[in-house]
């Protein structure tokens, strides 16, 4: 049977950062069930790869174990965007950072990252092996054996390995390779699974006062999730769809509302987060008593969107003090999300309890785990791509220290 030091389960995001820390002369096989490696990397950020975000914070990743806080910090910290902008500069490619913090290639192509990734690990000798799908991984004398089905006719192939990095992924965006069969592999051993949810995904909503309001982008509004006591406010685009509501600002939110389904949560939009309601409630008495003949419905016009407007005053049954509160707090009841299959990342996975600081199996010594396989997300802007990054990087310090 073939031997090898390292087997890399996953040629996504976190397996090519790994493969590429691990020290050179190292024995290590990245296997990748696709055509690919790379796939979902090189589709980052609407194809512009969006890798990092200078405001990277540790306290921004949630976890449904929340035990697991504290370490996500320090393994974040320890691999920060300071170190991974270094690392991508070394390997020639140029990060720039936009307004609101989100990193890109210089180039906003994010196939330059994996081509970058591609490319070193070429040079340092670090085989991929395409349409190798790990379907078993078992313990055996001083490492495991990897039975692989290689290829469309699924030949069965066998490997020994001295250590095994589980880094297949989540269950986000089947499309890419993720459907969430790996944890499989893991379960196998002896570990658990949090519940999984869908994040970073469009939110389904009641849509009795939004029918008319499909493809309505309201640019830079407010939003905010409502989930019993708890509550999330922020900024950014929200789109209507026939379902309910697309958006930066709808993607961003899901990822604090994923696991609050269940118990009930309600979005509120302000469309006009830089104006009060007085002061909308003012502009339209004006444009009441300035223009008697305006209809009921087109007092909020040149305040809000026409059809917006519209649909406000029709749910303030056309009155004015309760469409301008309409204006600033437009509630729609969230009746679920696209799910697993339009969602950009998995909330939950594998509990970081289960594994040492080195991330490495609890049960099992010589089995890792890196990115979005473990119980841990974060909100758009690259900061998933940081945790592949970070936790990567950490998976390497430990196996090349061994
Ligand atoms: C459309 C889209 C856009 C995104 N944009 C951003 C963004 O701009 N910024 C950001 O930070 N994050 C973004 N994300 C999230 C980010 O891409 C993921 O969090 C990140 O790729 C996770 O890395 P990973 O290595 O854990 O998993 P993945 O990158 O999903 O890689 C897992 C790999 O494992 C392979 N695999 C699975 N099972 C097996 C098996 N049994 N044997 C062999 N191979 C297997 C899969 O084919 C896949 O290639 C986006 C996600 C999507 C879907």
């Amino acid at each position: 049977m073939e031997k090898i030091e390292v087997a890399i389960i996953g040629g996504g995001a976190s397996g090519l950062f790994l493969a590429n820390a691990l020290a050179d002369g190292k024995r290590a096989v990245v296997f990748e069930r696709g055509e690919r490696v790379g796939r979902k990397l090189s589709a980052t950020g609407n194809g512009q790869g969006n890798i990092t975000n200078l405001a990277a914070d540790t306290t921004e990743y949630f976890c449904v174990d929340e035990r697991s806080k504290e370490k996500i910090a320090q393994i974040i910290r320890a691999a920060d965007q300071k170190r991974l902008t270094a690392e991508f500069r070394a390997l020639g490619v140029l990060l720039q950072a936009d307004e609101r913090g989100r990193v890109y290639p210089a180039g906003k192509q994010a196939s330059a990252l994996t081509d970058a990734l591609r490319f070193s690990l070429a040079q340092k000798g670090v085989e991929t092996r395409l349409n190798a799908r790990i379907v078993h991984v078992e313990k055996s004398d001083g490492g495991f054996v990897l039975t692989a089905e290689v290829g469309t006719e699924k030949k069965i192939e066998r490997v020994f390995a001295q250590s095994v990095v589980l880094c297949a992924g989540g269950k986000a965006a089947k499309n890419f390779g993720t459907d969430g069969s790996a944890y499989a592999l893991a379960k196998n051993f002896g570990h658990t699974v949090t519940p999984l949810y869908p994040s970073l995904v469009q939110l389904k909503t009641e849509t009795a006062y939004t029918k008319t309001l499909k493809g309505i982008r309201v640019a830079d509004g407010g939003l905010t999730a409502i989930a019993g006591r708890e509550r999330l406010a922020l900024r950014g685009d929200i789109i209507f769809t026939d379902y309910g509501v697309s958006g930066d600002a709808t993607f961003r939110i899901s990822a604090f509302v994923a696991d609050k389904l269940e118990a009930g949560v309600t979005l509120s939009i302000d469309f006009l987060p830089d104006v009060s309601e007085r002061e909308i409630l003012a502009m339209m008495e004006r444009k009441r008593a300035a223009f008697p003949a305006l209809g009921d419905g087109e007092l909020l016009f040149g305040i809000l969107n026409n059809q917006v407007g519209r649909a406000v005053m029709k749910r303030a049954d056309g009155r004015m003090e309760g469409a301008a509160k309409l204006v600033k707090d437009f509630r729609l009841p969230v009746t679920g999300n696209l799910g697993f299959d339009y969602a950009q990342v998995t909330k939950g996975g594998i509990p970081l309890a289960e594994t040492d600081d080195g991330l490495q199996s609890r049960l099992v010594p010589g089995l890792y785990f890196a990115g979005e396989i473990l119980d841990v997300d974060g909100p758009c802007g690259g900061f998933n791509l940081q945790w592949a990054y970070a936790s990567a990087a950490r998976v390497a310090s430990v196996i090349n220290e061994k």
